[in-house]
């Protein structure tokens, strides 16, 4: 289709119509110019095609669908291909039930493990967080469907999640929220960005200039259509005028004649509307173009949430008791090993295919099971009578596994977590067994950090997140060693929810939340700070072991236009086949820009049998080593070594190597009348000048030859800070006003 011409010849009214949505799933057609209406439907882990009436917040039932692991789940994998290919399942799901785009996936950062969406986001790292996006979006959409990548931006909690004002500094908008975002943008193009509900530094998500189009379109180039979350517009022209393509739902036709009578008044230029017109044609026919008839066995996708869910679980913790082995007599407990929780509440809430339960896959095991309730799902309050039969059950038996977590409608969309504990019946009844049998195992099934007060007095745990349908099946295989566990945090787990770098300033309060710990979110603060964690970010134990050894990095110098290969070997030392995630981070030894100490810039998943060697290889290139700077408005990398570490986690760091990085074209600061003599004198236009000025200014001191004066002071470390002004005022007339204007000038013009 011409999509221009098509643009051409509809009607303004045709045009201002096709801006916002048919009813709350579909968008509008222009039937007679061959424009057919089509579908978008939520996402991510699943579909939720509602083929009746439709409402956001996952009341209403939706069309029978594979529930695959959430995007937590997902993460936890650190494996592109599979991620990959749950993606490639969405997309032939979604080609099968005739949906254009999937709403997700979801990007946001997960700042604090409060956030009741935490479920839906891949990390507290937007390194892992970019990778897990284009794997995902790749695969979904090389299918010939669109995603949605959501929720644009700075959008980190519920509370107030439709209002709220997200406070947050450039450089910390751009190191951590929207760098998963731009990695997505464009590396996987996705179709279109769903715009968040929040504002950011003061205006609304849909409307804001600053986020929709200098920087996703103009600066990341994206071509993709902008779409409202539901229900996100605040100020329809205002919103169009500044970005906005579609507002969502619709059904309300009161909107798009406000969108007429602002061209007819001249509020809003008609192109405006002729641009969007063409991005949301364009998507719209890509999907109708290529329509294939895609016939899926659900059998295969739900086997394939069991497979991918198998690789996600993070082994927390094993003194030895696991894996079981067969012909032991296994104490089930819990009510979740009956009814699992594997998703989480609001829009994502998939009407599940069939749904494995821990019970059920049991079934299989080669030895004696026996089951207790333990608990009452929606109780906090323990039933003693549950507890008895549970620690009889665990007392008889040669193990005891207790399926526990958050009970569905504590983790959902639309509100937040007060706090970090299971209820409390659950924590009673997992110290209960533990002291009844020492072989005790604790299956979690969580969205993000859980306080675990008994970890100590229990023998293994398992983090199996929300898990999709098939979870049940998963946790079988894991605890029997059918397979061997390999996922790893893409999150910290704090000591106590009061270590978390956001607990201060979450969620905020008079409709702001200001992100005030700054860049220094997850790992980047308890690295900084030094402290103690429950689990790290990258943790997670196998059943074999694996040694690091030959860090290789191709070059000990470069230029930051230049990239660097850097390898590592992994070898599996234990006595089974495992797969074991190795992690690259990029330290800061030494800065003049505040830094993390470390920085995840890659990681590598690799598959080996006992005995077995691989190398990883991983490709660092300038974003590797950049901060953005927000003076320049550009990402710079400082002039100075840099440490590479690669290791199991964040804090079992096996390797270290070194690199020095020199900016090809080192960018200078502007400078003024109180720029420091330090600042200045990092500027080679004006360290000739300061130092004969120092020089002079300090010639006159007492001095016991060194750089030290008579009182003991390092002149030049107390001057460092001394701004230029100041010299005119001390320099005795030597250095006048019009000869700092004058240097001012110098540096400032480049010459
Ligand atoms: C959510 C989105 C979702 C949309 C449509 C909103 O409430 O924030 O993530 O895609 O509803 O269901």
């Amino acid at each position: 289709m011409d999509i221009r011409k098509t643009v051409s010849m509809m009607t303004l009214e045709e045009k201002a119509a096709m801006l916002s949505g048919k009813d709350m799933w579909h968008l509008k057609g222009v039937e007679r110019l061959g424009v057919p209406s089509v579908m978008v439907t939520d996402g991510p882990h699943g579909l939720r095609k509602q083929a009746g009436s439709g409402d956001h917040l996952g009341l209403n039932d939706s069309v029978t669908a594979i529930c695959y692991p959430t995007a937590a789940s997902l993460a936890s994998t650190f494996d592109r291909g599979l991620v990959n290919e749950v993606g490639k399942a969405l997309g032939d799901e979604c080609q099968a039930e005739d949906v254009a785009v999937i709403l997700g996936p979801g990007v946001n950062i997960k700042r604090s493990p409060l956030c009741g969406r935490n479920f839906e986001y891949f990390s507290e790292d937007p390194y892992a967080a970019g990778e897990m996006a284009v794997a995902h979006i790749s695969g979904v959409q090389s299918k010939n469907v669109g995603t949605s990548l959501k929720h644009y931006c700075a959008n980190n909690q519920e509370t107030r999640r439709m209002s709220t004002d997200t406070i947050v500094d450039e450089r910390t908008l751009r190191e951590i929220y929207l760098t998963a975002f731009e990695a997505a943008v464009k590396r996987a193009k996705p179709w279109t960005v769903m715009g968040s509900y929040n504002r950011i530094n003061g205006v609304f998500g849909c409307e804001n200039d600053f986020t929709l189009n200098k920087i996703l379109r103009d600066e990341w180039g994206f071509d993709g259509y902008i779409m409202t979350d539901w229900g996100a517009l605040n100020d329809k022209i205002l919103s169009h005028k500044n970005g906005l393509d579609l507002q969502m739902p619709g059904g309300n036709p009161s909107f798009d004649k406000k969108l007429v009578d602002a061209v007819k008044n001249g509020e809003l230029d008609e192109k405006v509307l002729d641009t969007a017109c063409e991005r949301i044609i364009e998507k719209t026919m890509k999907f109708v173009e290529n329509k294939v008839e895609t016939p899926f066995e659900y059998e295969k996708h739900h086997a394939l949430a069991r497979r991918v869910e198998a690789d996600a679980m993070v082994l927390l913790k094993n003194s030895g008791v696991l894996p079981l082995t067969a012909g032991k007599k296994v104490a089930l407990i819990g009510k979740f090993a009956e009814t699992p929780v594997f998703q989480g509440g609001g829009s994502s809430h998939i009407n599940c295919y069939r749904i494995t339960s821990p019970l059920e896959a049991f079934k299989d095991y080669d030895g004696e099971v026996v089951y207790a309730q333990g608990y009452i799902t929606e109780e906090d309050k323990m039933d003693e009578k549950l507890l008895g039969e549970a620690v009889d059950a665990a007392r008889g038996a040669d193990i005891a596994v207790i399926i526990a977590g958050m009970p569905e409608g504590f983790e959902s969309e639309g509100f937040d977590r007060k706090h970090l504990y299971m209820p409390s019946c659950q924590n009673e009844l997992i110290s209960a067994v533990a002291a009844a049998n020492p072989n005790t195992v604790v299956v979690l099934q969580n969205s993000s950090a859980v306080m675990m007060p008994w970890l100590d007095s229990v023998s293994a745990v398992i983090g199996a997140y929300l898990g999709g349908e098939a979870v049940g099946g998963a946790i079988y295989d894991v605890i029997t060693g059918m397979v061997n566990p390999s996922g790893k945090l893409a999150e910290t787990f704090p000591l106590k929810l009061e270590d978390n770098p956001s607990y201060l300033y979450f969620p905020g309060f008079n409709n702001r939340v200001e992100y005030r710990e700054g860049i220094f979110v997850g790992y980047r603060y308890y690295d900084k700070k030094g402290m103690q964690v429950m689990f790290p970010f990258g943790h997670g134990l196998s059943y074999t072991t694996f040694e690091y050894s030959d860090i290789n990095v191709e070059k000990a110098e470069m230029t930051d236009t230049e990239t660097l290969k850097v390898t590592a070997r992994i070898t599996n030392t234990g006595k089974v086949k495992g797969k074991e995630t190795a992690f690259l981070f990029v330290g800061h030894p030494t800065y003049t820009v505040e830094r993390p100490v470390r920085e995840l810039k890659g990681f590598e998943k690799v598959e080996l049998e006992p005995g077995e060697s691989k190398t990883v290889s991983f490709t660092l290139d300038k974003r590797s080593f950049a901060y953005y700077d927000v003076n320049a408005g550009d990402w710079l990398v400082e002039d100075k070594d840099y440490t590479i570490e690669i290791g199991a986690s964040s804090r079992d760091l096996r390797l270290k190597a070194c690199v020095h990085i020199k900016p090809a074209k080192p960018v200078f600061p502007k400078v003024n009348y109180n720029t420091t003599l330090g600042e200045l004198m990092t500027n080679p236009a004006a360290a000739e000048v300061i130092s004969a000025m120092l020089k002079g200014f300090l010639g006159g001191m007492p001095s016991d030859g060194a750089d030290n004066n008579a009182l003991g002071m390092n002149m030049f470390e107390m001057m460092k800070d001394t701004p230029l002004r100041a010299m005119v005022s001390f320099s005795g007339g030597a250095f006048s006003e019009e000869m700092a204007f004058g240097l001012i000038e110098k540096i400032n013009s480049g010459n």
